[in-house]
């Protein structure tokens, strides 16, 4: 009969018929109203403005694993896909479009603006979404959620009110992280501290009235205009006159007093600092302690104040020039030298950030860090790998109050209004009608931090502050699967307000994974030119082979080094599948359905073989997927499928497919029954291929539309059978060690050759009287036989196989002609080795190389003897 399926994979044509078929039926959709357990997840959502990178292929293909083994599995699903406006984001995309059309927001005006978000939101959430699904995510799209809905903005201004009222939620003018180029504060998270080369400037401040001067160390000069105040550390003895007097500022000519505050290092700079409190936020407390005031030079563009003087008007890098200059040639610089040191950028468009003292919005966030703190303690969260709770706790114990007010026009807004008639400020979930004096109320202008939707995630996206049929059956969620470098942002904060709102843990396990490096380890970014981009792997492998790749190499707390060889490998393996596939089906395909096993115990050896081995490798993956080690699920499914089942099983199975009767029906079952299970097993990871294949597979009534509601296999206390493991795996090594010494020897495939063996015990004869007729097909042999003592012959070759002396009868073949390609050969590796050796005997190579290219020359060294000596022996052999 001939092949039903086509010669190879076209994933192009395959994958979208099946997400497109699966969404049809709703095969994805979660039923509250089932008598099956429950399991819930809330995927992390993506930039509804974004699109797909390689970590979201990571992070969205192994949750999407687990939900489509606990489906098979026998459980209710709920796996909640949704995207999040990304308010800074998102806003700064749409201001690149302005600029690009000679416009800024304000142009446009609020309203306008954020209706040509909107618009901007709307054509691009197709993109995302679209990504999802070719990657195969098994959500359910009927639940999917926007950060924006009605209710998730109600769910918003619920907890806003409600931690206002409590105190947790205050206003205060305090001194933030502000970004010129934004125009916004940002939290300490959004800004990105890195380490610049700078300078620090020596300045002198003279002393009033004749009293001695002071000088200062500082890194931003420009700042100097502002200063209100010079302190030192009040056990510096180089000061301990100072303190009490007063120096004058340059260029400005203020007054300024000296103060003593522990806060200040006396090993920095001159021990002596100058104390601006409205640009920097440890002079802000400062200045607080001492009551100095705060006179801001810098503005919200990142331009000179007039309180400036001189400088009014310009831009802050210019005046810090313009300043320098200035005090050298009055003389007040007295030196500058070369200083490494911090400086934070903008997370999102990297403008160097400015601290200025503004009116924000802040969370008090220890009570609340308190609780999160203690249900993780309780082991009501757990995390993996274990080692990321002391990151946890850390950040946890010392956070600062959370800034959730920026100055964007595109996010929740603040659900707070403003009486200009009396003053009166008014906190709602809705807007009042008017202020009771009856004043016109104002709303604040500013918006949320977009984390402040997001931290509700796991219960805004199930209806909260409604109590739903969703919230009742799944929340909390089981596991929580993102990438470290949210921890802070969003992780630990839907902790707090889960345990806060929702009244539980909003998931019970966090998975914290890797990063998806390059081949050499490397961070992946734009700069570099190293980014993969994972939609063009998908059109070139298919999504399954990418999915294959990185689950194989998704070892917890490890990063993934992601290889082009790696993914042309797995690609491989899917195409073993389909080959296997081919060959099942041209002696299955016929079975109107499929056919049950007979009992156990009734079958022949290799038919026990397999399904023993199928029922581990079906243990190992259920208790690696329960574990969250989807590499090893991988590893096992890999070597099971390549080198089990493809090449010794279907191998072996020819001859009795090729007889008739209940032979042919028995060998048909079993083959059928592994491939199904096979499919079965690998579906979570590759789920296009399998579908494809397991739907040209003869059924069972119970089996259903899809695979993807089909039954995972589970293991069966019944399919074990140690001896036929042995015995098979006797089998193969005997066989393996005639066929190296074949191909050592260049004896053609089609050449049969006889065998003698010598020692074999007496089990170990039995097995192989017993496998004789694989082992002569498998191993090409004329003849097999067992003998007491065996006659060295010129043309005999033998092989130790254990205990087994296997004597191999070669052909007389084109001796001298073998000899002439061997020495050949030889002299080639001999070069080859002379090379490598001599590389590895120069030095400066040794030191200066990177340690994976050294280590990669020794590996090849040490290989290239190995094969040397093994040709060398062979041609002795020849040679005789
Ligand atoms: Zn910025
Ligand atoms: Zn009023």
């Amino acid at each position: 009969m001939d092949a039903p399926l086509p010669k190879g994979f076209n994933h192009a044509e395959v994958d979208q018929k099946w997400y497109a078929f699966w969404e049809s039926i709703g095969a994805f959709r979660a039923d509250p109203d089932s008598l099956r357990p429950r399991f819930s997840m809330v995927l992390p959502p993506p930039n509804v403005t974004g699109s797909l990178h390689m970590g979201h292929a990571l992070n969205h293909t192994l949750p999407d694993i687990v939900a489509r083994w606990k489906r098979m599995s026998g459980y209710d699903v709920l796996w909640l896909p949704g995207t999040d406006h990304a308010g800074i984001a998102t806003q700064n995309v749409v201001e690149k479009q302005l600029a690009a059309e000679g416009k800024t927001r304000h142009d446009l005006g609020r309203e306008a603006f954020v209706a040509r978000v909107w618009e901007w939101v709307g054509q691009s959430h197709g993109t995302i979404t679209g990504q999802m699904r070719k990657l195969g995510e098994s959500v359910d799209w009927s639940r999917e959620r926007f950060t924006f809905d009605d209710n998730l903005s109600r769910a918003v201004r619920r907890v806003f009110v409600s931690l206002y009222r409590e105190g947790l939620i205050y206003r205060d003018r305090y001194i933030v992280n502000w970004c010129p180029r934004c125009r916004t504060a940002l939290s300490d998270l959004e800004v990105v501290h890195t380490d610049t080369a700078g300078k620090l400037w020596y300045v002198v401040y003279p002393g009033v009235e004749g009293q001695e001067a002071v000088t200062v160390a500082t890194t931003r000069p420009e700042t100097m205009l502002g200063d209100t105040g010079v302190a030192v550390n009040p056990s510096d003895e180089r000061y301990r006159s100072a303190v009490g007097r007063a120096v004058r500022l340059p260029i400005i000519g203020r007054v300024l007093p000296i103060v003593a505050d522990d806060f200040v290092d006396p090993s920095f700079g001159t021990g002596a600092v100058k104390v601006t409190p409205a640009h920097d936020p440890n002079d802000f407390l400062m200045g607080q302690r001492h009551g100095l005031p705060q006179v801001i030079v810098i503005d919200e563009d990142g331009r000179m104040t007039a309180e400036a003087g001189p400088y009014a008007g310009r831009d802050r890098f210019e005046a810090r020039a313009a300043v320098v200059e200035q005090l050298e040639r009055e003389g007040l610089l007295a030196k500058t030298t070369d200083h490494q040191h911090a400086v934070g950028r903008c997370q999102r468009c990297n403008a160097v950030v400015e601290p200025l003292v503004s009116t924000q919005w802040f969370v008090r966030v220890a009570p609340l860090a308190a609780e999160a703190i203690r249900v993780v303690e309780e082991g009501r969260v757990r995390f993996l790998p274990e080692n990321w709770v002391k990151t946890y706790n850390e950040w946890m114990t010392n956070i600062h109050d959370w800034c959730i007010s920026r100055q964007l026009w595109w996010g929740h807004r603040i659900p707070a209004w403003y009486c200009r008639a009396c003053g009166t400020m008014i906190v709602a979930e809705e807007a009042p009608a008017a202020c009771a004096c009856g004043g016109i109320l104002h709303q604040d202008p500013d918006v949320l931090d977009t984390w402040f939707s997001s931290q509700l995630w796991p219960f805004s996206t199930m209806g909260w502050p409604d109590q739903t049929r969703d919230l009742e059956r799944y929340y909390p969620t089981d596991l929580m699967l993102t990438a470290f470098d949210i921890i802070f942002f969003w992780v630990a904060r839907m902790i707090m307000a889960g345990v806060k709102f929702a009244g539980d843990v909003p998931f019970r396990t966090v998975y914290i994974t890797g990063l998806v490096r390059d081949e050499g380890g490397q961070k992946m970014s734009k700069s570099r030119g190293n980014v993969v981009d994972p939609l063009e792997v998908m059109d070139e492998i298919g999504a399954d082979a990418l999915r294959f790749t990185l689950t194989a190499m998704a070892a917890p707390g490890m990063d993934i080094p992601l290889s082009e060889g790696r993914m042309a490998g797995y690609r491989q393996f899917i195409n073993k599948i389909w080959n296997a596939s081919r060959f099942v089906l041209m002696h299955v395909g016929d079975l109107p359905a499929r056919p049950a096993v007979p009992a156990f115990e009734t079958l022949a050896q290799i038919h026990r073989w397999i399904l023993h081995r199928l029922n581990q490798v079906t243990r190992e993956v259920n208790e690696a997927f329960e574990s969250f080690r989807f590499d090893v699920a991988a590893d096992r499914l890999f070597h099971f499928v390549w080198h089990e089942y493809a090449d010794w099983y279907i191998e072996m199975v020819k001859g009795h497919l090729q007889a008739s009767g209940a032979e042919r029906d028995t060998a048909r079952a079993v083959l059928v029954e592994v491939h199904d299970s096979v499919l079965r097993l690998l579906h979570p990871i590759i789920p296009f291929v399998t579908e494809e294949l397991w739907q040209q597979l003869p059924r069972r009534p119970q089996d259903g539309p899809t695979l993807t509601l089909a039954s995972f296999p589970a293991y069966r206390a019944t399919w074990v059978d140690e001896l036929a493991v042995a015995e098979m795996a006797l089998l193969q090594g005997f066989v393996t060690t005639i066929r190296t010494a074949r191909a050592e020897r260049g004896v053609k495939p089609s050449a049969k050759v006889g065998v003698t063996t010598e020692g074999a015990g007496a089990d170990e004869r039995r097995a192989l009287e017993r496998l004789a007729g694989y082992v002569r097909s498998l191993a090409g042999l004329s003849s097999l036989t067992f003998a007491e003592s065996v006659a060295a012959r010129p043309d005999r070759v033998t092989r130790l196989y254990g205990e087994i002396r296997v004597h191999i009868d070669m052909p007389h073949g084109d001796r001298a002609g073998e000899l002439a390609k061997l020495h050949k050969k030889l002299a080639e590796q001999q070069a080859e080795l002379a090379r490598v050796e001599t590389q590895l005997g120069n030095e400066a190579f040794v030191a200066k190389a990177p340690a994976a290219v050294v280590e990669a020359a020794r590996g090849r060294r040490d290989r290239l003897a190995a094969e040397m000596a093994k040709a060398r022996a062979t041609i002795e052999e020849l040679e005789g």
